[in-house]
């Protein structure tokens, strides 16, 4: 097996990383994991355009929601700052 030291990703990667967005989002997913996953977000900007998209739904849907918990709070603010998307905060 040949290690590389480059952070090239393998589409298979990338699939990976997307299957498990739900259960990021949802907070479900084993905090590995979701250092795992936001290692790979900053570093794959094919993935981070996914998750952009999904967080800035998630939010606007949130701002229509009257019963804004589909987030947990420690996520979102994880969100935030892989997204950088404070801009959108109240
Ligand atoms: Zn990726």
């Amino acid at each position: 097996m040949i290690v590389t030291t480059d952070h090239q990703h393998t589409a298979g990667d990338c699939q990976q990383m997307l299957t498990q967005l739900n259960d990021y989002v949802d907070g479900e997913l084993a905090p590995a994991l979701c250092i795992e996953l936001e290692t790979h977000m900053a570093d794959c900007e094919n993935c981070r355009v996914v998750l952009d998209t999904l967080g800035k739904t998630i939010y606007l849907v949130k701002q229509l929601d009257e019963e804004p918990d589909e987030l947990p709070e420690d996520v979102e603010q994880r969100l935030f700052a892989v997204l950088d998307l404070e801009e959108y905060l109240p």
